[in-house]
């Protein structure tokens, strides 16, 4: 799915000379390299504070603690996305409500989340799916008008840009109350094991999050103010996203390319629906979805299998279904119908930065001698 190693080869010189400067100053935890990071994020997202931590999933975490939510909070979620979402609320004991997306973007919209409002709705987590943002201006003004948080889950759409009615672009992420993203390696952003970030134009809870993350202590050292957790992002991570992020643009066009050479041959096999573009936002393609409208996308999967195609199903079960978290569906046999078609019909193929067009031929020729 992913070309990691070869991805490697063409920043080699660079990473590891990044690496061994770490390694020479033996400054491994919150060495100048995460100083350094935190504030090329910043500029590159547009945000007044990041705060790097130790994954994607507790960056989601740390967000929703410092909004100082009470036990039973409800928090609207899209029922179609990465267990993560759902798993820090839950641990957190709020509730997670389970809401349908877009059946052609993937992403929650305001509509849906308007509908899924109760008095005890305190914040809603939109998931920017696959890598383009939600259409967030409308979104941000439902949580205006009900007073909720908005915590967006960014692990996807890094580098992606929303552009709001009056022509003014945002970067994905950057538009809620605090974005989360993740460092995974296979994440369009990725370290070379695990990583993640928050961020906010929120100085309040800014502070709040980096106090979480860092044991709840605030400015004086060993004092802590409230329970926190431990999540860093080490100086080798930190010196690997470097080299990476001043080349985060240059990687979302490759992938924007081979999306392009996709669609453009997808187009014509009309068993297939390729990835619909979000309205205002920009695609960086974190993967590249199709729907399978006619035929067996479970055979399709193995008809790759066999020709030596990678392929995943992002995602194959809804939230609700999922054993941890049928006692948060709000009654027995609920079901939305968008996420459980797309469930069912959903294929990703492989979307990395190294796809040259031999490849892509190969992969499109067999997905449409399946169909023939
Ligand atoms: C990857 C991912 C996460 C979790 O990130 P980790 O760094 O693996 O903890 C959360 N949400 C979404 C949508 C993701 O894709």
């Amino acid at each position: 799915m992913v070309d990691l190693k070869t991805q490697y080869e063409t920043i080699k010189p660079e990473v590891d000379a990044a690496i061994q400067e770490v390694l020479n100053s033996t400054a491994y935890i919150n060495g100048p390299q995460v100083r350094q990071f935190q504030a090329s994020l910043e500029s590159y997202l547009g945000v007044r504070h990041v705060i790097p931590c130790a994954n994607g999933t507790d960056a989601l975490q740390i967000a929703l603690m410092a909004l100082g939510l009470q036990p039973g909070d409800e928090v609207i979620v899209p029922a179609f996305t990465y267990v993560a979402t759902a798993e820090v609320i839950a641990l957190l004991q709020l509730r997670p409500v389970m809401v349908d997306v877009d059946p052609d973007t993937f992403n929650v919209t305001a509509d849906l989340i308007e509908q899924a409002v109760t008095p005890r709705t305190k914040a809603v987590v939109p998931v920017n799916l696959f890598g383009q943002s939600c259409d967030m201006e409308p979104i941000m003004a439902v949580a205006e008008k009900y007073s909720l948080f908005v915590v967006e889950d960014n692990a996807q759409a890094i580098g992606a840009s929303y552009t709001f009615a009056d022509g003014t672009s945002v970067k994905a992420g950057a538009i809620g109350h605090i974005g989360c993203t993740s460092f995974y390696p296979s994440k369009n952003l990725g370290a070379y094991g695990d990583g993640g970030a928050i961020y906010t134009n929120d100085e309040a809870l800014a502070t709040a999050c980096r106090s979480i993350a860092n044991h709840g202590q605030a400015s004086r050292r060993y004092y802590h103010d409230v329970i926190g957790c431990n999540s860093r992002l080490d100086s080798i991570q930190a010196a690997i996203l470097n080299v990476k992020l001043a080349r985060l643009d240059r990687f979302a066009a490759a992938r924007q390319q081979a999306a392009a050479y996709y669609d453009r041959f997808f187009a014509g096999v009309p068993q297939l629906q390729v990835p619909a573009r979000q309205a205002n936002s920009t695609h960086v393609f974190h993967q590249y979805t199709l729907i399978v409208r006619e035929g067996d996308r479970d055979r399709l999967q193995e008809f790759l299998k066999e020709k030596g195609i990678p392929s995943m199903i992002y995602y194959p079960v809804p939230l609700y279904n999922q054993e941890a978290y049928k006692s948060s569906a709000p009654y027995p046999d609920f079901s939305l119908p968008v996420t459980e078609y797309l469930c069912k019909t959903v294929i990703s193929l492989p979307m990395h930065t190294e796809l040259d067009d031999e490849t892509l031929e190969y992969i499109c020729q067999s997905v449409q001698s399946f169909f023939n």
